[in-house]
Formats: C-alpha cells, structure tokens, sequence
C-alpha cells in the first residue's frame, strides 16, 4: 500500500515534472492538499513533512479543523461555495478565498473585515458554462470587476479585500489533455482583466488530481489536489 507521505511525495514530482515540461521555475507553483472529508490526522501529518496550504470546501468543516489543529503553522484556502450568510466564518479567516463569484458576497466579508484587516481572494470563473456550478459566467467577468471596482471593494494592495487572480472548476471531463482549453481560456480572461483594469492578478488556481499537469503547462500558480494524496474521500455520513 503507498503511503500518505508517498503519494503527497508523488504529486510534487508530479509538479515539478510538469514545470520543467512547460519552461517554468520549479517552485512557482503552489500545491493545495485538499483534505475536505479527511481528518485533521491526515493533515497534521503532511504538516509536519511540509506541505503548509490546506484547502477545504465547507466552512463548517474548515473551521472545526482550524480549531483542532491550531498549534500548527497552516494556511488555509477556502474552495468552496461561500453562503452570504458565511462571510463572518470566512473573513480574515483563511489566507486565501479562491470562490469569490459576486458583488454582494465580497460586500458581506468586507464588513466582516476587522479594521485595517484584508482578505486575499481569487474570483471563480464558471468556465464551462454548466447551470449548476458556481462562479460567474466569463461574459460576466468583466462586469463583475467594474463593480467591484466601482464600489471600492477591491485594492491591489493595502487593506480590503484584494483580488489576486482567478480560479476554475472545468467540466468533469476524465482525461486532463481535455481540461487544457478550459485552462487556456481562464489565463486569457485574466490577461484580458489585467489590461482592462489595469490590476495585477498574478494567481491562476487552476488543476485537480487528475489534470494538474496539464493545468500547470497552461500557467497555474496553484493547484488543488484532494484523492491524488489523500486517496478516495469517505463518505459523508
Ligand atoms: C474536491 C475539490 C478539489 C480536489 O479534487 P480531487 O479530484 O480530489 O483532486 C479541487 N478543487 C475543488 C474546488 C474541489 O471541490
């Protein structure tokens, strides 16, 4: 049986693999272990071999991890759906919102905002179009921005919130090779929003167990990998 610490080990190989391949620096890639469903056992294990960014779908969940688990040096991604009603739970909370999908969601966690605080984000990009997934459409992106923009909600730099790219979830598709024009549709929309707003969204979430290479060759900055370290989440009971 491989071990946690094998496959984790495998992943990064992975990374590292896929960098070389495309030309890119070993290392400007970050991996998230996505460990939602896993007990916080799991994670305090790749904690100490090194892995230091833990992403996690349900605030909930997140939360009882982060009290659990909170002698150790961890950051924290939120990664999924955020309920308006949730801002409080997620603001300043976690190093990195990566579902941030509307105006009124990032209104809510600047109020939660302690004074002076901020709250690094990425916006989610419903890339394949499908109806029941999250994020906004890429005919909304733009407009998504303005209003953001419009409003004062986000800054480059400084406190607030601050917008630091874009991430996807493509169509569950199987093979990688057929998540690549998903990836090099998101890295297009965010050049597009660069130069259209004049921002700097270095960061590209993109890449899962069973396409991060892929993603990585089309310019992700992180990925999130759940089963391909973990192994197959328990069900939920
Ligand atoms: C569960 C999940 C992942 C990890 O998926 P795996 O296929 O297990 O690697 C990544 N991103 C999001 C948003 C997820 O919900």
């Amino acid at each position: 049986m491989t071990s946690l610490e094998e496959r984790w080990r495998g992943v990064l190989d992975g990374m590292a693999e896929a960098a070389r391949k495309a030309g890119r620096e070993n290392g400007s890639v970050r991996l998230v272990a996505v460990s939602k469903f896993h007990p916080a056992s799991a994670i305090a294990e790749l904690c100490r071999l090194g892995q230091k960014d833990f992403g996690e779908n349900y605030i909930q969940e997140a939360r009882a991890k982060q009290e659990e688990l909170s002698d150790l040096d961890i950051r924290w991604h939120a990664i999924g759906p955020v309920q308006t009603n949730k801002a409080k739970d997620v603001a300043g909370r976690f190093a990195l919102l990566h579902t941030l999908d509307r105006a009124e969601l990032a209104r809510a966690i600047a109020r939660r905002l302690p004074e002076g605080g901020a709250q690094d984000e990425l916006v989610q990009v419903n890339i394949g179009e499908e109806p029941q997934k999250s994020g906004v459409r890429p005919a909304d992106l733009a407009g998504l921005f303005e209003e953001l923009l419009a409003q004062g909600l986000i800054s480059a730099e400084g406190a607030g919130l601050r917008v630091r790219g874009l991430m996807c979830l493509p169509p569950r598709c199987g093979e990688g090779e057929a998540a690549r024009p998903y990836f090099i549709r998101l890295r297009e929309l965010r050049d597009e929003m660069e130069r259209r707003f004049g921002l700097d969204l270095p960061e590209l979430s993109m890449g899962m167990s069973g396409d991060y290479r892929e993603a990585i060759e089309e310019g992700a900055t992180i990925v999130r990998v759940g089963t391909e370290i973990f192994g197959p989440r328990p069900v939920k009971v």
